[in-house]
C-alpha cells in the first residue's frame, strides 16, 4: 500500500496531460497535480495510462512458457486434444514452475488480475490447482490468481472427478467450473445440478466451459439460468465461450435479456474460429462479460502470449471494428469491464480505484490495441513494480 504521484500521463483520447495521485494504495485524483508532496513521483512522459489488466479466461496449469517452442501434435477434434494433453503432460516441468514464469511475464505486461480455469481430475487429483496456487503466492501479491476446480476431462465421464472438484474449492479454488454438460459430458441436467450443489453447499461461484452450439447450447444455457435464479446464484455465475450465442439465432436476444435479468457474466476469448458475440447487445443489457487468453502456448494450441492489450486488438480485429470507440470497448473488456466480470468494481481508474497503473507509449487506448507497445511503467497498489 504505497503513495505514489504519478505525472503527465494521458487519459483515453484526451490529449490534456493530468496527475494520477495514490494514497495508501487507492487513487485519490486524476487531475491537478497535488499541491503538497512529499512522496515517490513517477514521470509519465506523457504516455498513455491504462487500467490493470485483466485476464478473464485463462488456463495457466497447461502452458508450456519458457519451455522449447513445440510443434502442435494433437490429432483431430476433441477427443483427440484431450488426448494428446493426457500422454504428453507427464514429461513437463513441474506447474509450479512453468505458471511462475508464465506469471512473471503477465505481470510485466501490466496485469494484475487471472481467472484460471484448472485441470482436476483421477490421475492428476489437485496437484495442478496446488502448482498454481504455489505459483501465483511465489509471486508475493504481484497478481491474483482466482482458480475455477475445471474438469478438462469430462465430470460423469470420469467418475470422481465431481468429489476432487469440490475437494478444490475447499482447498484454495475459488469457483467450481464445468463442461458442455450436453456436448461432452452426455447429460446436461446431471452435470449442473452436480456443479450447483457443489456451489451451494461451498458458497463458491460458478464458471462453466459451454461450446455447445446452436439450440442444444442455448437449452443449457436456459438450465443454467433457471438453477441461478433458483439458488439466488444471481452475479455469481458466468459462462465462459457461449458459443450459441453467436450464431445470429432470433431466439438469442430473449435469452440474453435472461442473462441479463440474473446477473449472470460472460467470458469470451475472440476466438478464430467462431463468430463474435453480439457485443453491442450484451453491453446495451448491462451484461458483464471480460476477455481472456484461453490457453497460453500449450499442448492445445500454439497460441497465446499472455499480453491482454495484443488480444484485445485480436478481439477487435475478430468483430471487425476500426473506429476507435469500438476498439476501445475491447480494451475495456481486458481491463475494468473485465474486472466487474469478475465480480471486482475497484479496479477502474479513477478516484476511490485501487492504484494499479500501466502505463504505455500510444496515442489513445485503440492505438495501444493495435500497436501493443511494451509497457513503459507498471504501478500495483501505487507501488512501481516495472518503469523503463
Ligand atoms: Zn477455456
Amino acid at each position: 500500500m504505497s503513495d505514489l504521484w504519478i505525472n503527465n500521463v494521458r487519459l483515453g483520447s484526451r490529449p490534456e496531460p493530468v496527475s494520477i495521485v495514490i494514497r495508501d494504495g487507492r487513487i485519490t485524483s486524476i487531475g491537478d497535480p497535488p499541491t503538497d508532496w512529499s512522496g515517490p513521483t513517477l514521470d509519465g512522459r506523457g504516455h498513455l495510462a491504462l487500467p490493470g489488466l485483466v485476464d478473464g479466461h485463462a488456463h495457466l496449469d497447461k502452458t508450456l512458457w519458457g519451455l522449447p517452442w513445440r510443434p502442435h501434435s494433437a490429432g483431430p477434434g476433441l477427443a483427440g486434444l484431450v488426448e494428446n494433453e493426457r500422454t504428453n503432460r507427464t514429461s513437463l516441468p513441474p506447474v509450479r514452475e512453468r505458471v511462475s514464469s508464465l506469471l512473471q511475464t503477465y505481470v510485466d505486461n501490466g496485469t494484475v488480475l487471472i481467472r484460471s480455469h484448472v485441470d482436476v481430475d483421477p490421475d492428476n487429483g489437485l496437484s495442478a490447482v496446488e502448482g498454481v496456487l504455489e505459483a501465483a503466492a511465489s509471486l508475493d501479491g504481484l497478481i491474483e490468481v482466482e482458480v475455477v476446480a475445471f474438469p478438462q476431462s469430462g465430470m460423469l465421464s470420469r467418475p470422481g472427478t465431481a468429489e476432487l472438484m469440490e475437494a478444490a474449492v475447499r482447498n484454495g479454488a475459488s469457483l467450481v467450473g464445468g463442461i458442455d454438460p450436453a456436448g461432452f459430458d452426455g447429460d446436461a441436467v446431471t452435470h449442473l445440478d452436480t456443479i450447483f450443489g457443489i456451489a451451494e453447499r461451498n458458497d463458491c461461484g460458478i464458471d462453466l466451459h459451454l461450446h455447445d452450439r446452436g439450440s442444444l447450447g442455448r437449452w443449457e444455457v436456459g438450465l443454467v439460468v433457471e438453477r441461478t435464479r433458483a439458488l439466488g446464484m444471481e452475479g455469481r455465475v458466468t459462462i465462459s465461450h457461449a458459443f450459441c450465442l453467436c450464431d445470429g439465432d432470433p431466439s438469442i436476444d430473449g435469452l440474453l435479456e435472461q442473462i441479463a435479468d440474473c446477473g449472470i457474466s460472460l467470458a469470451t476469448v475472440a476466438p478464430g474460429s467462431v463468430d463474435p458475440l453480439p457485443l453491442d447487445r450484451i453491453l446495451e443489457l448491462g451484461i458483464d462479460i471480460c476477455l481472456g487468453q484461453d490457453g497460453i502456448r500449450d499442448l492445445w494450441s500454439p497460441w497465446g502470449d499472455a499480453d491482454m492489450l495484443g488480444r484485445a486488438g485480436q478481439m477487435a480485429w475478430r468483430a471487425g471494428y476500426r473506429r476507435d470507440e469500438d476498439i476501445e470497448r475491447c480494451v475495456e473488456l481486458a481491463t475494468w469491464r473485465g474486472a466487474k466480470a469478475l465480480g471486482r468494481e475497484d479496479l477502474h481508474l479513477e478516484p476511490g480505484g485501487r492504484g494499479d497503473v500501466v502505463l504505455v507509449d500510444a496515442a489513445t487506448p485503440a492505438a495501444a490495441a493495435v500497436t501493443k507497445p511494451p509497457r513503459s511503467a507498471v504501478v500495483r497498489d501505487g507501488a512501481i513494480v516495472r518503469s523503463q
